[in-house]
């Protein structure tokens, strides 16, 4: 079934349903349990919760378990009914949730990490637990056997973590700022390519496996989108949230990127236009508009008996320039500066009124979003943060169309 499009008007924004609030510390991560009116929660405060909602329309705990450690991450399959707590102290577990999720058994414990788990991914197929941890790796398991079959190793903490399930491509973030494409094997793994563009911690990472595009979110406050499938290194720079993206989410359907910041910030991006990549910073030892000489400079400015200037970089062409040439300040959505940015001279006078047309909306979580994830069928999503409250929403208002596609993720 094709999705409706409805016109929305510029008022639109997430709807708050529900607010689940008695966690002792941090949330770190929430999941929607698909077709049901429940959240999964893991917590700091070393709980594992299962919240379904009553008839009084409030959400209250029908499972609560307690773990030996501070929960750090989670994944859960619900064909299966499985799922994957990962936790403070490197172990990951997993449980079997009764089908009226109202009991969870244990079923085993994955030697996984020597310290905090950050990511987990399940694979049915292959009968695979995939995690990352701050002991700077990625393993994979056997679920069967509960045996690691293979690790790789990073410089720095492995942050985040996506997973093609029918190539077997692992794509895992660190906190150098770096994305590693590795490929799988059942025993071993290849480094296919190293993904280099953020100035920060990636936090976050979204494969889109049918237009094989990844998405990922960074304490430098961005995104950067990489045409994976494309071939062409091509890449598109999304700048609008003010704090570290921590979480993303790609509509396929309706080609919408979902963002959420640690400020609260939730951000949708419109995909469905054609944007710009923005350009590389060229380096110069002087300005190139005007000439004169950066202050490393020294050689030119003794020549020319000239002060050296502080070089800047105008971020629509990537010419090197000096402050007297680019003191106008503009956005450009088409390549993602959704706020205003360094612009030369030359590139301010050539932006239009209507290419300042804003191609994201941005709305507010009013809380410290630490993860968010989507019901992309109902167009519902659930946010968690540190503030210790798990927040339900209902963001078809802003997707602006009915997603009843029977579109599930894996
Ligand atoms: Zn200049
Ligand atoms: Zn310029």
């Amino acid at each position: 079934m094709a999705a409706e499009i409805h016109s929305r008007p510029q008022s639109s924004r997430p709807v708050l349903l529900s607010k689940i609030e008695g966690h002792q510390d941090a949330v770190t991560a929430a999941l929607l349990i698909p077709k049901e009116d429940g959240v999964i929660t893991a917590s700091e405060d070393r709980t594992i919760r299962v919240w379904l909602k009553r008839d009084s329309g409030q959400y209250w705990p029908s499972i609560y378990h307690t773990m030996a450690s501070p929960c750090s991450a989670m994944a859960y399959h619900h064909d299966s009914r499985r799922i994957f707590v990962g936790q403070d102290n490197g172990a990951v577990m997993e449980f079997h949730v009764s089908e009226d999720f109202n009991k969870m058994n244990f079923i085993k414990t994955y030697p996984a990490h020597q310290n905090r788990v950050s990511a987990i991914i399940f694979s049915l197929a292959a009968e695979w637990v995939i995690s990352t941890g701050h002991d700077k790796c990625v393993s994979w398991m056997c679920t069967r056997s509960g045996n690691m079959l293979g690790r790789h190793f990073f410089t720095s903490w492995a942050s985040c973590l996506q997973y093609d399930f029918d190539t077997q491509y692992a794509f895992v973030g660190d906190y150098s700022g770096q994305i590693t494409l590795l490929k799988l094997e059942q025993n071993t793994c290849s480094v296919i390519t190293t993904l280099k563009g953020h100035e920060g911690s990636v936090a976050c990472l979204w494969w889109d496996p049918i237009q094989r595009l990844l998405f990922s979110g960074a304490s430098d406050n961005s995104i950067i989108m990489w045409d994976i499938g494309g071939r062409k290194g091509r890449t598109l720079l999304l700048q609008g949230h003010h704090d570290r993206v921590q979480s993303l989410c790609y509509l396929q359907l309706t080609r919408q990127l979902v963002s959420c910041s640690s400020d609260g910030g939730i951000a949708v991006w419109n995909m469905d236009v054609s944007r710009e990549e923005a350009p590389q910073w060229l380096e110069s030892d002087s300005c190139q508009k005007c000439e004169q000489p950066f202050f490393w400079n020294i050689k030119q400015m003794w020549d020319t008996k000239t002060l050296g200037l502080r070089q800047h970089h105008c971020r629509k062409c990537g010419q090197a320039v000096c402050g007297k040439c680019s003191s106008k300040r503009s956005s450009y959505p088409v390549m993602g500066f959704e706020f205003q940015v360094r612009v030369c001279d030359s590139c301010y006078d050539s932006i239009k009124d209507e290419d300042r047309t804003s191609l994201a909306t941005f709305h507010e979580g009013k809380h410290n979003i630490s993860h968010m994830s989507m019901d992309i069928a109902r167009g519902l999503m659930v946010t968690c943060g540190t503030d210790r409250v798990v927040k339900i929403w209902d963001m078809t208002p802003v997707v602006g169309c009915s997603l009843a596609t029977g579109f599930s993720p894996h």
